[in-house]
Formats: C-alpha cells, sequence, structure tokens
C-alpha cells in the first residue's frame, strides 16, 4: 500500500515570520498523520528555520526545490547536495517546469541533479509534464516518457525506492486550471507503466506519483481518490493554512 506525501511548494514566496506562521498554523490543524507524509518546501534560506519548527513532528519533513549538479567549488549562487545534508533537508523537487522553462534545465541536468541527490541520501522529487501547446497537439504521453525516461537515466532499481515523481501539467500550474481527476489518473497510470518498462512491476507497484496543478482544498478529495495517485504537489495553495490542511485532511481520509 503506498502511503500519500502532500509537499508544498512555496516558490520565491514568504518572509521568515510568515513561513514559520504557516507551518505552525499547518501542524496546528492536523492530527496524527496516519496515510501521508507532509513536506514543506520553503526556499532555500528559511530551509533550517523550517526544519527547527516542525521540530521532529512525525512524518513531517522538508525539501529544496532545486539543487546544483555539482559537487562543491566556484558556482555562484548555487546550493549543493551537502549543504542540503548538512541542515537536515531530506527531499528535493528537481525539473519542476519553472526550472525547464526560466532556467534553461534539460532533462539531461535534471538527470544529473536526480543522480546527485540519490548518491547523497536525499530523496528526490522529479516533475514531469506537457505544455499546452503539446496537451493540445496530443504529445502529452511522448513528452512524459522522454522526461521520465531521461530523468531517470542510470537510476539503479535499488535507489527507485527514494525517488518520487510529480506529473505537473504545465497550463494547470498557477492558472486555476486542473486536470480532471480521470485524465491525471490515466497520466499515472501510464507513467506507471513506463517504469515498470524500465524496471519492473515491483518498482512501478511502490512508486509514488504525485498530482501537481491548482490543487486546492476543494478538489484535492477528488483527485487523491484516484487509483494511481498518491498525493499532491502544491504551489498556491501551499501558502494558505487553511487550504493547505484541507488538502492534508483530504488525503488522511
Ligand atoms: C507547482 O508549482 O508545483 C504547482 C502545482 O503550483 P500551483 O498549485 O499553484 O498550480
Amino acid at each position: 500500500m503506498r502511503k500519500n506525501i502532500i509537499a508544498g511548494n512555496w516558490k520565491m514566496n514568504s518572509s521568515s515570520e510568515e513561513g514559520r506562521s504557516l507551518v505552525k498554523g499547518v501542524l496546528d490543524g492536523i492530527h496524527e498523520l496516519k496515510k501521508t507524509t507532509v513536506i514543506f518546501s520553503p526556499p532555500f534560506l528559511y530551509l533550517k528555520e523550517i526544519k527547527d519548527v516542525i521540530n521532529n513532528r512525525e512524518n513531517v519533513s522538508i525539501s529544496a526545490q532545486n539543487m546544483s549538479q555539482q559537487e562543491n567549488g566556484a558556482f555562484t549562487g548555487e546550493v549543493s547536495h551537502s549543504m542540503l545534508k548538512d541542515i537536515g533537508c531530506d527531499y528535493v523537487i528537481l525539473g519542476h517546469s519553472e526550472r525547464r522553462q526560466y532556467y534553461g534545465e534539460t532533462n539531461e541536468i535534471v538527470n544529473e541533479k536526480v543522480l546527485k541527490a540519490l548518491a547523497n541520501n536525499i530523496k528526490p522529487i522529479l516533475c514531469v509534464g506537457e505544455t499546452f501547446e503539446e496537451y493540445e497537439a496530443g504529445k502529452t504521453l511522448s513528452v512524459i516518457k522522454e522526461q521520465v525516461t531521461k530523468g531517470l537515466n542510470s537510476v539503479s532499481e535499488g535507489d527507485m525506492s527514494s525517488v518520487v515523481l510529480a506529473y505537473e501539467p504545465v497550463w494547470a500550474i498557477g492558472t486555476g486550471k486542473t486536470s480532471t481527476p480521470e485524465n491525471a489518473d490515466n497520466v499515472h497510470g501510464e507513467i506507471r507503466k513506463i517504469v515498470e518498462s524500465l524496471y519492473n512491476s515491483s518498482v512501478s507497484n511502490s512508486l509514488q506519483i504525485l498530482y501537481g496543478g491548482s490543487v486546492k482544498a476543494s478538489n484535492s478529495e477528488s483527485l487523491l481518490a484516484m487509483e494511481n495517485i498518491d498525493g499532491a504537489l502544491v504551489g498556491g495553495a501551499s501558502l494558505k493554512v487553511d487550504e493547505f490542511v484541507g488538502i492534508i485532511k483530504s488525503s488522511e481520509q
């Protein structure tokens, strides 16, 4: 039985104080987590203090929003795996469409980052998803196949238990448009088939695949009820206590 993950990607939002009060509010609003891992993904600067606010609460973790593929050295502005590990960061979001679109991250770069994270015991949340043009042109599955296959290149079968995938149709991110639960479930099912063909059914059946794209408290229940959807990667709604708590509660049902 796969557990759910509800991950909040704050992107470049919040102040230190707003972040701490958001996390306190969410943690006060939820009970013991039985079926869900909750992840907060604040900007790098706040990771450590958010970790401290979480204070070892069971099934609650922090994630970075990005990570350098380099080891260390003269890479101004970058943050390495060892720095993330140093502050106790368990997860890292990689290949988010905003990184691909605005910072030129190719599947090859994303793959280097995935391998670097895994080699250093940080769990990658690998994001894949088609643009609106690709969706309209019926290319969703071919785009996903390429992103999944290249993103997981050289990842060993053993390491796959540390990988999380997130399907985020680019046209649904921050737009208020959501894929229907049936359509999202269908793509998640296809991702499972791709992963099965790359590895085997045991790997694909245990892989957690999150859906992302305008998830909110009012639509999370129907999305999370789908067989192949194992949680959500949430942007805008993760910045509001009531919304994020509502999504977590749908996951715990
Ligand atoms: C995201 O950025 O990963 C995301 C899904 O954003 P939103 O929920 O705002 O669409």
